[in-house]
C-alpha cells in the first residue's frame, strides 16, 4: 500500500524543530528533545483528512510560537506569507531571548496572556494584549487599571497623554528613569470604549497580575486610580480615602493616588498626587 506524509504534518514538524533550535540558541537548556515521530497517512485516507482539516491562510496556528529565525528556509520555494508581528509579540520574543531569568519567567506569563480568552468580549475586541513594561528588578511597580486605545494599539501600558504625565511624575518628580520602574495594569486587555473593568474581568486577570508580581518581587506598588487601588487591595473604599497612606499587601507597601488621566481632566488635583508621591519617596529613602 502506498503511503505519504501529510503536508501539514511536515510543516508542523518543521515549525516545531525551528522553534526548538531557536530556543536552544537563546540559551535554553532544560527542554527535553524528543525523538522525531514519523507520521504516515495512508493515501486512501489523505483526501478525507485534507477535507476535514481547516486550511490556514497564514502560518500554522500551532505551535503558538512564531519562528524567531527563518534564515534556514529554502530560498528556492515561494516565501511563506507571515502575518506582521504585533508589538506585544515582539516584546515577548525579546523577553524569551533574554539570558535574564526574570525576563524569561515573565515571557512565560506573557505567552499565556497573549493566548488568553477568559474575558470573551475583551479577547474579541482587543488589538493585542498589553502585558507590562520596565525593569523586572525594580523595587517599585506602578499599577493602572486597564489599557486604553493608545496602549491597545502599541502593546505597552501608559503610552498616551496620561502615560506622558506618568513619565513626568516618575522622571521629573521622583527623579527616576521610567525604564527603571515596572508598569502594569489590573487588566491586560482593553475594555471596549474605555469602560471600567468588570469585577469578573479583574478576577480573571488577577492570576497574571500575581504571577508578574511574584517574579518582580517589588517592595512598593503605586496604584493609579480607584479601579487599580480597589482591585489590588480588594477594598471598595473611594480613592479619596485610600490615598495619602501606605497600605500593606503581603509585605508590599502600597500607595494609592489619582490616575494621570484624572489629572488631565482635573489639573488642580496634581498637588494631591505630589503629596502622595512624597510619602512614597520618603518611604523609599529618596531625596525629595
Ligand atoms: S483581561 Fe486578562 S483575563 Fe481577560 S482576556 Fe485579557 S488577559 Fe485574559
Amino acid at each position: 500500500m502506498t503511503q505519504e506524509i501529510h503536508p501539514q504534518v511536515v510543516q508542523l514538524k518543521r515549525s516545531l524543530l525551528q522553534r526548538l533550535e531557536s530556543m536552544e540558541r537563546s540559551g535554553m537548556t532544560h527542554l527535553k528533545k524528543y525523538p522525531v515521530i514519523k507520521v504516515k497517512i495512508p493515501s486512501s485516507a489523505t483526501q478525507t483528512i485534507r477535507a476535514s482539516l481547516p486550511r490556514p491562510k497564514g502560518p500554522l496556528p500551532l505551535p503558538p510560537f512564531s519562528p524567531l529565525n527563518t534564515a534556514s528556509k529554502p530560498s528556492t520555494h515561494q516565501p511563506e506569507k507571515t502575518a506582521k508581528k504585533s508589538p506585544a509579540l515582539e516584546k515577548i520574543e525579546q523577553l524569551e531571548l533574554s539570558a535574564d531569568p526574570r525576563c524569561r519567567a515573565l515571557a512565560l506569563v506573557a505567552r499565556d496572556v497573549s493566548a488568553c480568552r477568559r474575558c470573551k468580549e475583551l479577547a474579541e475586541t482587543r488589538t493585542q494584549t498589553v502585558f507590562g513594561v520596565g525593569n523586572p528588578y525594580s523595587k517599585l511597580v506602578f499599577c493602572g487599571e486597564a489599557p486604553g486605545a493608545d496602549e491597545d494599539r502599541q502593546g505597552e501600558p501608559f503610552v498616551g497623554r496620561a502615560g506622558q504625565l506618568l513619565t513626568d511624575i516618575i522622571e521629573k518628580g521622583m527623579k527616576i528613569r521610567r525604564q527603571d520602574v515596572y508598569i502594569l495594569n489590573i487588566l491586560r486587555c482593553r475594555p471596549p470604549g474605555n469602560r471600567n473593568p468588570l469585577p469578573i474581568e479583574a478576577a480573571h486577570c488577577r492570576e497574571y497580575l500575581e504571577r508578574q508580581l511574584r517574579i518582580i518581587q517589588p517592595q512598593y506598588i503605586c496604584c493609579l486610580g480607584a479601579v487599580a487601588a480597589q482591585n489590588l487591595l480588594q477594598n471598595d473604599a473611594p480613592i479619596g480615602h485610600l490615598r495619602g497612606v501606605l497600605h500593606d499587601l503581603h509585605g508590599i507597601k502600597v500607595l494609592c493616588t489619582y490616575h494621570p488621566a484624572y489629572l488631565l481632566r482635573n489639573p488642580s488635583a496634581k498637588r494631591y498626587v505630589w503629596d502622595d508621591i512624597k510619602i512614597l519617596m520618603a518611604e523609599m529613602g529618596l531625596k525629595i
